[in-house]
């Protein structure tokens, strides 16, 4: 069960450690073994990190545990940072585009629910707050540090104020760089407070074990879209800032921190030379709305989202032949016995969502740009046929091509509103452009958020 949004908060530590080898148990070292409510415990940690980090070792941030229940109590009493959905068209939208694994209940109720479920610590203004739980030795520790690594560069650098980002595509990217940095050196620390450094094939076992993972959750039906989503910052972050620091790329990292990538196709196939690079602004083509429909909001949900979403279609029983062979390939056999892969998420070069309402029916186009013309001419009965021939596509969805490098994937509500869109001509990019000023503009999935105070 989860909430529809893309997670705004920059603080929750939500896994813990991959154990390359044994954990402080009562007698491990005192780090990873004390009690982390004791000012001693604190500041022993603080300045082994702050150590670790170049920082200064003084004025560690204040630091309070609470339980689960009281960190429902000042949510709902506004005290803590997060925003709360509503109910309304976006997650109307999401729940048709089978994002939301609720098909019913209170949004705002089952936010809070899956906050106070899953957040284990979050930083915000100076302020690290750690929620209570059953903790394996050395997690809490492990977890304190996380939120060190963030306060320290809010000292540094400051942090991104995350509600300004204008699409979840870059509010993935900029998250991946920030939780990516936390998890990376949180782990650094753990394992010298043990006394035993990651090596380098350490690091590469456990940035293989966490993206496995991340892969698995992105293909369990049994999790909602967003937590896969939601977990891609820590696990696609920290295998990149890896290879920024094994690089000695130094400035890169620090440049990172202060201009993060707009979009996670960057942070998930740029080299270390390339990322951050920016992508041009891209106008899809589209689909005219039937008399009546006006447009609501819009997003950009990028590569990592158009990723999640394709891997949990199942293909239909008579395409056995095509199938998810490994992380990204998607094999096919065609009946004429050619067979090749291809990546959808790596081949992925915009996208944009657009959500419209009339009357009480909603309805979004996710339209998303592929490569090149010719790229599609050969591979669009691939990328429909994955939503049009699925078994597990959500009940009232259909992908169409809208221009010679554009897929789109139209989803409602009832069948009678997809069929109505999917009678629909194509319509040429001036058109939406003047639809889209005279809407209430861009808006981004309400959800929880993690904003810095001033
Ligand atoms: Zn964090």
């Amino acid at each position: 069960m989860a909430f529809a949004a893309h997670l705004r908060w920059i603080c929750a530590a939500v896994a813990a450690i991959v154990a390359a080898t044994g954990c402080g148990g009562d007698d491990g070292p005192y780090l990873l073994r004390c009690n982390v409510r004791d000012p001693g415990c604190q500041q022993a940690i603080f300045a082994s990190l702050a150590s670790l980090l170049a920082a200064e070792p003084e004025n560690r941030p204040s630091i309070r545990v609470i339980a689960p229940e009281q960190l429902r109590a000042e949510i709902e009493r506004g005290e803590a940072p997060f925003t709360l959905p509503t109910e309304g068209v976006e997650q109307r939208a999401f729940r048709a585009m089978g994002f939301s694994p609720d098909t019913e209940g209170d949004v705002y109720q089952l936010a809070i629910e899956s906050i106070v479920r899953n957040t284990t610590a979050y930083y915000d203004s100076g302020v690290i707050t750690i929620v209570e739980r059953d903790y394996e030795p050395g997690d809490v520790q492990f977890t304190l540090a996380h939120e060190l690594v963030h306060a320290v560069r809010d000292r540094e650098l400051g942090l991104p104020d995350l509600t300004a980002l204008p699409s979840s595509d870059q509010l993935s990217a900029t998250r991946s760089i920030y939780e990516g940095d936390a998890d990376y050196f949180a782990h650094r620390w753990y394992y010298e407070a043990e006394a035993t450094p990651l090596t380098r094939s350490d690091w590469s076992y456990i940035n293989g074990q966490r993206l496995d993972d991340l892969y698995l959750l992105a293909a369990d039906l049994e999790k909602g879209f967003f937590e896969a989503v939601n977990r891609f910052p820590y696990v696609q972050g920290m295998y990149v800032i890896t290879q920024l620091v094994q690089r000695e790329a130094e400035n890169k990292r620090r440049y990172l921190m202060t201009n993060p990538s707009t979009n996670t196709y960057d942070v998930l196939f740029s080299s270390v030379s390339e990322l951050g690079r920016g992508r041009p602004t891209y106008e899809p083509t589209g689909v005219l709305p039937p008399d009546g429909y006006g447009l609501v909001f819009t997003d950009e949900l990028g590569a990592w989202d158009l990723y999640v979403f394709l891997r949990r279609l199942q293909p239909a029983q008579d395409e056995g032949s095509s199938g998810w062979s490994s992380r990204q390939g998607y094999s096919v056999t065609r009946p004429n016995g050619d067979s090749f892969d291809i990546s959808p998420a790596e081949d992925w070069r915009g996208d944009r969502l657009r959500v419209y309402q009339r009357d009480g029916e909603v309805v979004a186009v996710w339209h998303v740009r592929y490569r090149t013309r010719d790229y599609l001419d050969f591979y669009d009965d691939v990328l429909l046929d994955m939503v049009n021939d699925s078994s597990s596509a959500p009940p009232f969805s259909a992908a169409r091509r809208t221009s010679e490098d554009e897929v789109a994937f139209v989803f409602a509500e009832t069948r009678s509103s997809l069929d109505e869109w999917l009678s629909q001509p194509l319509i040429p990019p001036s058109f939406l452009a003047s639809a889209a000023k005279k809407s209430a503009g861009s808006k981004r999935h309400a959800g929880p958020v993690c904003v810095k105070r001033r």
